[in-house]
Protein backbone atom coordinates (compact mmCIF):
# COMPACT_ATOMS: atom_id res chain seq x y z
CA UNK A 1 0.00 0.00 0.00
CA UNK A 2 2.69 2.51 0.59
CA UNK A 3 4.40 2.08 -2.01
CA UNK A 4 0.98 2.75 -4.00
CA UNK A 5 0.71 5.27 -2.43
CA UNK A 6 4.12 6.87 -3.05
CA UNK A 7 3.33 5.42 -6.70
CA UNK A 8 0.72 7.79 -7.04
CA UNK A 9 2.64 10.97 -6.06
CA UNK A 10 5.16 10.66 -8.52
CA UNK A 11 2.73 9.21 -11.45
CA UNK A 12 4.51 5.91 -11.35
CA UNK A 13 3.75 2.40 -13.20
CA UNK A 14 3.74 -0.38 -11.85
CA UNK A 15 6.90 -0.95 -13.80
CA UNK A 16 9.21 1.10 -11.26
CA UNK A 17 12.40 -0.65 -10.62
CA UNK A 18 13.18 -2.61 -7.34
CA UNK A 19 16.36 0.30 -6.68
CA UNK A 20 13.75 2.94 -7.22
CA UNK A 21 11.14 1.92 -4.72
CA UNK A 22 14.42 0.79 -2.40
CA UNK A 23 15.44 4.83 -2.73
CA UNK A 24 11.42 6.09 -2.47
CA UNK A 25 10.61 3.80 0.87
CA UNK A 26 14.13 5.61 2.32
CA UNK A 27 12.27 8.61 1.64
CA UNK A 28 9.25 8.03 2.83
CA UNK A 29 10.61 6.07 6.21
CA UNK A 30 14.00 7.35 7.05
CA UNK A 31 14.16 10.34 9.82
CA UNK A 32 16.86 12.04 8.10
CA UNK A 33 15.89 11.88 4.92
CA UNK A 34 15.64 15.29 2.72
CA UNK A 35 14.31 13.74 -0.66
CA UNK A 36 10.26 14.70 -0.59
CA UNK A 37 11.22 18.00 1.18
CA UNK A 38 12.93 19.59 3.73
CA UNK A 39 12.66 18.34 6.92
CA UNK A 40 14.38 20.11 10.43
CA UNK A 41 16.37 17.71 12.22
CA UNK A 42 19.48 18.91 13.82
CA UNK A 43 21.47 21.92 13.14
CA UNK A 44 25.58 21.82 13.37
CA UNK A 45 25.48 23.22 17.23
CA UNK A 46 27.52 20.33 19.01
CA UNK A 47 26.17 21.71 22.47
CA UNK A 48 22.40 21.98 22.24
CA UNK A 49 19.62 19.42 22.67
CA UNK A 50 15.96 19.39 22.27
CA UNK A 51 13.97 17.36 24.19
CA UNK A 52 10.73 16.59 21.67
CA UNK A 53 7.66 14.03 23.23
CA UNK A 54 4.90 12.88 21.12
CA UNK A 55 1.58 11.11 21.07
CA UNK A 56 0.52 13.53 24.06
CA UNK A 57 -1.04 15.23 25.99
CA UNK A 58 -1.10 12.42 28.37
CA UNK A 59 -2.90 13.68 31.81
CA UNK A 60 -0.51 11.61 34.08
CA UNK A 61 2.86 11.72 32.28
CA UNK A 62 2.87 15.57 30.69
CA UNK A 63 2.56 17.24 33.93
CA UNK A 64 4.88 15.57 35.70
CA UNK A 65 7.24 16.45 32.80
CA UNK A 66 6.31 20.20 33.03
CA UNK A 67 7.17 20.19 36.97
CA UNK A 68 10.73 18.45 35.37
CA UNK A 69 11.06 21.53 33.55
CA UNK A 70 9.89 23.53 35.20
CA UNK A 71 12.69 22.84 38.15
CA UNK A 72 15.46 22.93 35.19
CA UNK A 73 14.08 26.53 33.39
CA UNK A 74 14.43 24.07 30.44
CA UNK A 75 12.41 24.38 26.89
CA UNK A 76 10.69 21.16 25.43
CA UNK A 77 8.61 20.29 21.76
CA UNK A 78 5.33 18.86 22.36
CA UNK A 79 4.03 17.02 19.03
CA UNK A 80 0.30 17.05 19.90
CA UNK A 81 -2.52 14.05 18.86
CA UNK A 82 -5.90 15.78 17.84
CA UNK A 83 -8.11 13.72 19.56
CA UNK A 84 -6.27 14.00 22.88
CA UNK A 85 -5.89 17.68 22.88
CA UNK A 86 -9.45 17.59 22.68
CA UNK A 87 -9.70 15.44 25.96
CA UNK A 88 -7.17 17.53 27.63
CA UNK A 89 -7.55 21.36 26.23
CA UNK A 90 -6.44 22.89 29.40
CA UNK A 91 -2.94 20.76 30.11
CA UNK A 92 -2.39 21.72 25.94
CA UNK A 93 -3.22 25.11 27.24
CA UNK A 94 -0.29 24.85 30.35
CA UNK A 95 2.58 23.36 28.31
CA UNK A 96 2.13 26.33 26.03
CA UNK A 97 1.90 28.63 28.77
CA UNK A 98 5.12 27.23 30.69
CA UNK A 99 6.65 28.24 27.07
CA UNK A 100 7.05 24.77 25.40
CA UNK A 101 6.32 24.38 21.99
CA UNK A 102 3.46 22.62 20.94
CA UNK A 103 2.97 21.23 17.27
CA UNK A 104 0.79 18.69 15.29
CA UNK A 105 1.53 15.18 15.38
CA UNK A 106 -1.94 14.62 13.40
CA UNK A 107 -6.12 13.76 14.80
CA UNK A 108 -5.89 9.82 14.95
CA UNK A 109 -1.74 9.13 14.59
CA UNK A 110 -1.96 6.92 10.94
CA UNK A 111 0.81 5.99 8.99
CA UNK A 112 0.83 8.92 6.71
CA UNK A 113 3.40 7.18 3.93
CA UNK A 114 0.05 4.95 3.23
CA UNK A 115 -2.86 7.02 3.49
CA UNK A 116 -4.68 9.09 0.70
CA UNK A 117 -4.33 12.82 -0.07
CA UNK A 118 -7.67 13.41 1.50
CA UNK A 119 -7.00 11.49 4.37
CA UNK A 120 -3.51 13.16 5.36
CA UNK A 121 -5.27 16.54 4.39
CA UNK A 122 -8.45 15.87 7.07
CA UNK A 123 -5.33 14.57 9.69
CA UNK A 124 -3.33 17.26 9.59
CA UNK A 125 -5.77 20.20 8.96
CA UNK A 126 -7.79 18.47 11.77
CA UNK A 127 -5.28 18.71 14.60
CA UNK A 128 -4.18 22.11 13.80
CA UNK A 129 -7.93 23.27 13.83
CA UNK A 130 -7.89 21.80 17.10
CA UNK A 131 -5.05 22.97 18.47
CA UNK A 132 -5.65 26.26 17.49
CA UNK A 133 -9.07 26.84 18.74
CA UNK A 134 -7.36 25.16 22.16
CA UNK A 135 -4.67 27.57 22.50
CA UNK A 136 -5.42 30.92 20.56
CA UNK A 137 -1.88 30.66 19.13
CA UNK A 138 -0.83 29.29 15.34
CA UNK A 139 1.13 26.07 15.31
CA UNK A 140 4.48 26.28 13.05
CA UNK A 141 5.69 22.96 13.45
CA UNK A 142 4.43 19.14 12.38
CA UNK A 143 6.04 15.73 12.73
CA UNK A 144 4.31 13.12 10.67
CA UNK A 145 3.51 9.65 12.73
CA UNK A 146 6.48 7.52 13.28
CA UNK A 147 8.28 9.45 10.83
CA UNK A 148 6.68 8.09 7.86
CA UNK A 149 5.49 10.51 5.02
CA UNK A 150 4.95 10.78 1.11
CA UNK A 151 5.05 14.33 -1.25
CA UNK A 152 1.55 15.14 -0.04
CA UNK A 153 2.77 15.01 3.64
CA UNK A 154 4.80 18.69 2.50
CA UNK A 155 2.43 19.57 0.59
CA UNK A 156 -0.31 19.86 3.14
CA UNK A 157 2.55 21.67 5.63
CA UNK A 158 3.41 24.15 3.24
CA UNK A 159 -0.41 25.47 2.84
CA UNK A 160 -0.59 25.10 6.23
CA UNK A 161 2.44 26.85 6.96
CA UNK A 162 4.22 23.98 8.91
CA UNK A 163 7.39 22.88 9.37
CA UNK A 164 8.06 19.56 9.01
CA UNK A 165 10.49 17.67 11.92
CA UNK A 166 11.96 14.75 12.63
CA UNK A 167 14.85 13.55 15.10
CA UNK A 168 18.28 12.13 15.18
CA UNK A 169 17.83 10.44 18.60
CA UNK A 170 15.69 8.02 19.64
CA UNK A 171 14.44 6.90 23.49
CA UNK A 172 12.84 4.19 21.98
CA UNK A 173 10.38 4.38 25.01
CA UNK A 174 7.83 2.35 23.33
CA UNK A 175 9.91 -0.92 24.07
CA UNK A 176 9.95 -2.41 27.43
CA UNK A 177 13.59 -1.05 28.50
CA UNK A 178 12.94 0.54 31.85
CA UNK A 179 14.20 4.16 32.46
CA UNK A 180 17.65 2.66 31.89
CA UNK A 181 17.26 1.05 29.34
CA UNK A 182 15.76 4.89 27.02
CA UNK A 183 18.66 6.61 29.33
CA UNK A 184 21.48 4.11 27.44
CA UNK A 185 19.42 4.68 23.31
CA UNK A 186 19.77 8.20 24.38
CA UNK A 187 23.24 8.84 25.74
CA UNK A 188 24.29 6.76 22.74
CA UNK A 189 22.70 8.94 20.29
CA UNK A 190 23.79 12.53 22.03
CA UNK A 191 27.23 10.66 21.54
CA UNK A 192 27.04 9.84 17.79
CA UNK A 193 25.31 13.56 17.24
CA UNK A 194 28.05 15.01 18.94
CA UNK A 195 31.14 13.08 16.72
CA UNK A 196 29.38 14.15 13.70
CA UNK A 197 29.23 17.59 15.09
CA UNK A 198 25.52 17.87 14.65
CA UNK A 199 23.08 19.04 18.19
CA UNK A 200 20.88 15.98 19.20
CA UNK A 201 17.16 16.18 18.65
CA UNK A 202 15.68 13.70 21.08
CA UNK A 203 12.26 11.85 19.90
CA UNK A 204 10.84 10.50 23.52
CA UNK A 205 7.03 9.52 24.28
CA UNK A 206 5.02 11.58 26.68
CA UNK A 207 1.86 9.47 25.74
CA UNK A 208 0.65 6.50 23.33
CA UNK A 209 -1.67 6.75 20.04
CA UNK A 210 -3.18 3.66 21.66
CA UNK A 211 -5.02 5.30 24.80
CA UNK A 212 -4.90 8.33 27.10
CA UNK A 213 -2.87 8.23 30.42
CA UNK A 214 -0.53 5.10 29.07
CA UNK A 215 2.38 4.82 31.17
CA UNK A 216 4.75 6.90 30.56
CA UNK A 217 6.05 6.83 33.87
CA UNK A 218 10.16 5.13 32.35
CA UNK A 219 10.38 7.75 29.80
CA UNK A 220 9.98 10.46 32.88
CA UNK A 221 12.58 8.82 34.95
CA UNK A 222 14.99 9.16 32.09
CA UNK A 223 13.92 12.71 31.32
CA UNK A 224 14.98 13.51 34.93
CA UNK A 225 18.34 11.57 34.11
CA UNK A 226 19.19 13.32 31.14
CA UNK A 227 18.10 17.17 32.27
CA UNK A 228 20.63 16.34 35.21
CA UNK A 229 23.12 15.12 32.48
CA UNK A 230 22.46 17.70 30.11
CA UNK A 231 23.21 20.42 32.56
CA UNK A 232 26.33 19.05 33.96
CA UNK A 233 27.74 18.43 30.40
CA UNK A 234 26.52 22.31 29.82
CA UNK A 235 24.63 21.76 27.10
CA UNK A 236 21.76 24.07 26.39
CA UNK A 237 18.51 23.00 25.83
CA UNK A 238 16.23 24.39 23.32
CA UNK A 239 12.96 24.38 21.62
CA UNK A 240 12.76 23.15 18.08
CA UNK A 241 12.01 26.14 16.82
CA UNK A 242 15.03 27.53 18.15
CA UNK A 243 16.39 26.08 15.11
CA UNK A 244 13.96 27.56 12.70
CA UNK A 245 17.09 29.35 10.56
CA UNK A 246 18.82 26.07 10.06
CA UNK A 247 16.42 23.68 8.30
CA UNK A 248 18.15 21.02 5.95
CA UNK A 249 21.11 22.21 7.73
CA UNK A 250 22.66 18.25 8.81
CA UNK A 251 24.88 15.75 8.79
ZN1 LIG B 1 3.66 9.39 17.42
Amino acid sequence: MMLLSLAEDFAMAATASAAGMAVLADAALRPQSQLFGSTLVAPNRPDEIAFTYDDGPNDVSTPRLLDLFAEYDVRATFFMIGRYVRQQPALARRVLAEGHVVANHTMTHPWLAWQSGKRIREEMRGCNAVLEDVLGARIEYFRPPHGARRPAVFREARELGLQVVQWNVMGMDWRPIGAGGILGNVRDGMKAASEKGVAANVLLHDGSDISMGADRSDTVAATAHLLALTKANGMKAVGVDAWKQEIGNRK
